[in-house]
């Protein structure tokens, strides 16, 4: 993959705004490098790295050109440049990147929504940077400026997940933009279900903002969460940094040529509209059981439903072979459990368990 301003990056550092709020040793770094790195040749004869010479591919360590061609299939497919595309192991990689590339150990913080995604926060306490959470309004609207209120000089990070995990709705663009106008640090956007939504994706606002990262990933409707495969799009330059900051083989060979193989947008486009369509079946029926008090909207694959006895209701779908996820102990979500949409067969089977929950109760 070409390193973007490699040549002139000590000077670029200097002069930039968003790469002032780059931690100085993480700016300063010198990658580690690998012989492979350095010949660009055909494949000679590979004395350079320990490997075992006996066997028949995974003996080696990942190519760079697998690498750099499912860096281009899936920068091609978002519309964006390779130069503004990183892949990591899973979002939760990009999410870990985040805090050790910008925030410095028990000096910086992060400001974050609440309820929202939970390894924002155990990232934060990994990398020793206060987390600020601000909680969403009861409506679970974004509270602006509350969130401007929070941050101070030491601010280098905003996660907004959007549709948020776990109340399900995606912010209105203005929100956003207003955020990205005027918090002093880096604006993270976590679009993991961005897909299911009928807003899309923002990351078109990096054309304007050069403070946005937008985090996506395989994991969800891709249907491929087993792979761990997470995208970054983002300003070259914080791209360029994050390839330094990883592990320098941090998706194996399998997983990369599993992950060309199996990306189809034809598919996944036509499993996104069976899950929407069975979204909206889900609420309409929800709303008619007693035990179901409120189906908030939701813009992802999955819903948050408030219930009278959450932990009873659980059980019982549990005692069904249906697991789901129990949020009553989040703070903000009240009585409530997550359900994430299934096949409709699936569906079907957590409605005729609900039904017969309310013949027993
Ligand atoms: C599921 C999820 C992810 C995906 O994480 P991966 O590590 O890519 O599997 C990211 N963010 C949110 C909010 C999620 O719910």
């Amino acid at each position: 993959m070409p390193k973007p301003y490699a040549s002139d990056w000590r000077e670029i550092m200097e002069r930039t705004d968003i790469l002032r709020l780059v931690r100085d040793n993480i700016r300063n770094l010198e990658p580690y490098s690998t012989a492979r790195d350095e010949y660009r040749g055909a494949l000679g004869i590979l004395l350079d790295a320990n490997e075992n010479p006996y066997g028949e591919g995974l003996n080696r360590y990942p190519a760079r050109l697998l690498r750099s061609q499912l860096l281009e299939r899936i920068a091609s497919l978002k519309g964006f440049a390779p130069e503004q595309v990183f892949l990591g192991n899973g979002s939760d990689e990009s999410i870990d990147l985040c805090y050790r590339v910008f925030c410095r150990p028990g000096i910086d913080n992060a400001v974050a929504i609440a309820p929202s995604y939970g390894m924002y926060r155990v990232c934060a306490d990994v990398n020793d940077v206060a987390y600020r959470a601000v909680p969403l309004e009861p409506d679970f609207s974004l509270p602006v400026d509350r969130l401007l209120a929070a941050a101070d000089g030491n601010s280098r990070l905003l996660f907004i997940c959007s549709p948020n995990n776990p109340t399900g709705n995606a912010f209105p663009e203005a929100d956003i933009r207003a955020l990205l106008e005027r918090f002093p640090g880096m604006v993270v956007l976590d679009e993991a279900y961005a897909d299911f939504s009928g807003q899309g994706s923002l990351s078109r606002l990096l054309a304007e903002y050069p403070r946005l990262i937008v985090l996506q990933t395989l994991s969800k409707a891709w249907g491929l969460a087993g792979l761990r495969i997470g995208i970054t799009l983002a300003d070259p330059r914080i791209i360029t940094l994050f390839d330094r900051v990883r592990y320098p083989y941090n998706i194996g060979t399998d997983t990369l040529a599993l992950a060309l193989r199996s990306l189809d947008p034809v598919r996944t486009a036509a499993e996104v509209a069976t899950l929407k369509a069975e979204r909206k079946m889900l609420i309409d029926k929800l709303k008619g059981f007693r035990c179901i008090l409120h189906v908030f909207p939701s813009d992802a694959n999955f819903l948050l439903v408030q219930t009278p006895d959450p932990k009873g209701l659980y059980r019982h779908l549990l005692a069904d072979g249906i697991i789901v996820r129990d949020r009553s102990t989040t703070a903000g979500c009240g009585p409530a459990l997550r359900l994430t949409i299934g096949t409709p067969e699936e569906n079907q089977k957590l409605l005729q368990s609900l039904q017969a929950y309310e013949r027993q109760a």
